[in-house]
C-alpha cells in the first residue's frame, strides 16, 4: 500500500523509509558511476591538459558538500534525538576536515610547491576513504532502535571529540614521514596491501549497512551510493597515472559525486517533507474553517428557538439577567413585556397545530420587526414571548407595547388561505425599587399579563414596582 501525503509521518532521514523512486534513483546513479569507471579505466593513464585550478576547486567543493551534509545530519540527529545519526554526521565532518587538509598539502594547489612529493596529501586521501568506510561501518552496526534523549547529548559530544582527535592524529601521521611512500616519480603507487584494504573496508561498510540496519531508510540508500562512488574513485585513482591523467580527473569527479550523494538525497527529502507540511497546513486550515462554521451554527442553535427563530427561553433569560446586573450596578433601567396570544387554543382547534405553528412564527416575526434592533425578543414558553427593552422608561415601554399590540392585530394573518385576526395581551413593567433579581421583574410582568387577560384581552396592563 502506498503512502498518501496525509499519513506520511514527519521522520528523520535515518527513519524515513526509502520509496521505490529513491531506490531507483540510487540504482541508476550507481550503475552510471560504474559504467563511467569501466569506460574511463581503459584510458585512465592517458594524460590530459593540466588544469592547476582543478584540484583546489574540486577539493573545496567536496569539503563544502561534506560539511553541509554533516550539518544537515547533525540537525536530523538532534531533531529526532537519534544518537545513531551522530555517527554519519561526524563521519562527514571528519571527511570535510581530511579533504581540506589533503588539498592544503597537495603540491601546487595552495601553498605547497609543485616540487614537493605530496606524501602527506596522498596519505590524507587514503585516510579520507578509510575513515568514510569506517564511519559507515560503525553506523551500519549501530543498533537502529537505540535512541534516547538522555543519551543524545553525551553521544554527540563524544562523537565530535573522537572525530576531531582522529583527524588530528591522521594529519600528524601523514606528515610524520613514518608511513611508506605512496608517490614515486609523480605517480601514485599504492602498495598492494592498501589496495586490498581500501575496497575491503568499503565492502565491510556496505555489508554492515545492508545487514546491520537492513538498509531500508533514505539515509542508508544514499550512503550506499556514496560508498559505491568511493569504490569507483579508488579504482580509477589506482589505474590513473598520477596527476592530470584521465583516471585522476574522473576519480576526483566521481569522488565529488559520491560526496554530494547524501547531501542531495537529504535536500530532496527535506523538499518533499516541506511539501507535505504545506499540504497538511492547508488541509488543517480547511478543517479549521469547517469547524468554526459548525461551531457558530451550533451556538446559534443553542441560543435560538427552531420554530420562531427568536432567542430561546434560556438565552432571553440570560440577557434579562445581564440587564438586571447592569441596572443593579447603577446602569440604566429597562422594561419587560410578557406577551401571550389570546385564545390561541381555538386557532389550534380550528385550523390544526401546523397552522397554529405558522401563526406563532408569523407573530414572532412581527414582534421582532416592530421593536428596535437593540431590544431583546425571545420565546418564553409555548405561545408566550418575553421582550426586554434596555434603557427605556415607563412612557417608552407603554408606547412599545401599543406598537406590538397593533403590529399583531391590525393586519390579519393568513391561515389556510383565510384571513384570521390574532391578538395578544401584554403585561408591562419596569425594573426598579426593591427588585432583588430578574425573577421579581418577570413575576410582576406576569401579574400584569394576567390583569390584561382579565381586562378583556388585546390590551396591555402595567404593573408598577412602587405598588408591587
Ligand atoms: P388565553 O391565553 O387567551 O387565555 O387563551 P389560550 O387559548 O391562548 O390559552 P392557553 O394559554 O391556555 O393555551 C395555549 C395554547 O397554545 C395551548 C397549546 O396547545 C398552544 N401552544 C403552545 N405552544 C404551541 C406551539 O408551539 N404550537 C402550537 N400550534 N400551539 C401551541
Ligand atoms: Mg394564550
Ligand atoms: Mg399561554
Amino acid at each position: 500500500m502506498g503512502l498518501s501525503r496525509g499519513d506520511y509521518p514527519v521522520l528523520t532521514l535515518g527513519q524515513a523509509p526509502a520509496t521505490a523512486a529513491v531506490r531507483m534513483a540510487a540504482v541508476v546513479i550507481i550503475v552510471a558511476l560504474s559504467l563511467v569507471t569501466l569506460i574511463t579505466a581503459a584510458h585512465a593513464e592517458t594524460p590530459v591538459a593540466a588544469l592547476p585550478g582543478f584540484l583546489p576547486a574540486f577539493a573545496s567543493l567536496t569539503a563544502l558538500a561534506q560539511l553541509l551534509t554533516a550539518y544537515l545530519l547533525w540537525g536530523q540527529a538532534r531533531a529526532g534525538e537519534q544518537p545513531a545519526l551522530v555517527v554519519p554526521a561526524v563521519t562527514y565532518l571528519g571527511g570535510a576536515l581530511l579533504i581540506a587538509a589533503h588539498a592544503w598539502l597537495f603540491p601546487g594547489a595552495f601553498f605547497v610547491t609543485l616540487q614537493h612529493r605530496g606524501e602527506a596529501a596522498a596519505w590524507l586521501w587514503v585516510f579520507w576513504h578509510l575513515l568514510f568506510a569506517g564511519g559507515v561501518f560503525v553506523y551500519g552496526l549501530y543498533p537502529a532502535a537505540w535512541s534516547g534523549p538522555g543519551d543524545f547529548r553525551r553521544t554527540a559530544r563524544r562523537g565530535v571529540w573522537i572525530m576531531v582527535s582522529l583527524v588530528a592524529a591522521a594529519v600528524a601521521l601523514a606528515r610524520s614521514g613514518l608511513l611508506p611512500a605512496l608517490v614515486g616519480a609523480g605517480r601514485f603507487h599504492v602498495p598492494e596491501w592498501l589496495l586490498v584494504l581500501m575496497p575491503a573496508a568499503m565492502m565491510l561498510a556496505m555489508a554492515a549497512l545492508a545487514y546491520g540496519r537492513r538498509a531500508r531508510t533514505v539515509l542508508d540508500t544514499w550512503l550506499f551510493v556514496a560508498i559505491a562512488g568511493m569504490w569507483c574513485d579508488i579504482a580509477l585513482m589506482h589505474r590513473g597515472a598520477g596527476r592530470f591523467s584521465i583516471g585522476w580527473y574522473a576519480a576526483d569527479v566521481i569522488g565529488l559525486i559520491a560526496a554530494l550523494a547524501v547531501l542531495l538525497g537529504c535536500l530532496a527529502e527535506i523538499n518533499k517533507l516541506y511539501g507535505r507540511l504545506v499540504w497538511r497546513a492547508a488541509r488543517m486550515d480547511d478543517a479549521n474553517a469547517r469547524l468554526q462554521a459548525v461551531n457558530s451554527e451550533l451556538s446559534t442553535m443553542a441560543e435560538h428557538d427552531a420554530l420562531t427563530q427568536l432567542l430561546n427561553r434560556r438565552a432571553v433569560l440570560m440577557h434579562l439577567t445581564e440587564s438586571f446586573e447592569a441596572w443593579r450596578r447603577g446602569g440604566a433601567a429597562f422594561g419587560v413585556l410578557m406577551i401571550d396570544l389570546d385564545h390561541f387554543k381555538t386557532i389550534n382547534d380550528d385550523y390544526g397545530h401546523l397552522a397554529g405553528d405558522e401563526v406563532l412564527a408569523q407573530v414572532a416575526a412581527r414582534l421582532r420587526t416592530a421593536v428596535r434592533a437593540s431590544d431583546i425578543v425571545g420565546r418564553y414558553g409555548g405561545e408566550e414571548f418575553l421582550v426586554v427593552l434596555p434603557g427605556t422608561d415607563a412612557h417608552g415601554i407603554r408606547i412599545t407595547a401599543t406598537k406590538l399590540l397593533r403590529a399583531v392585530r391590525d393586519t390579519p394573518f393568513r391561515c389556510q388561505d383565510r384571513p384570521i385576526t390574532v391578538t395578544v395581551s401584554i403585561g408591562a413593567t419596569c425594573v426598579g425599587g426593591k427588585d432583588q433579581g430578574p425573577e421579581h421583574v418577570i413575576a410582576r410582568a406576569d401579574r400584569a399579563l394576567y390583569a390584561a387577560k382579565r381586562g378583556g384581552r388585546d390590551r396591555q396592563a402595567w404593573a408598577d414596582w412602587s405598588r408591587a
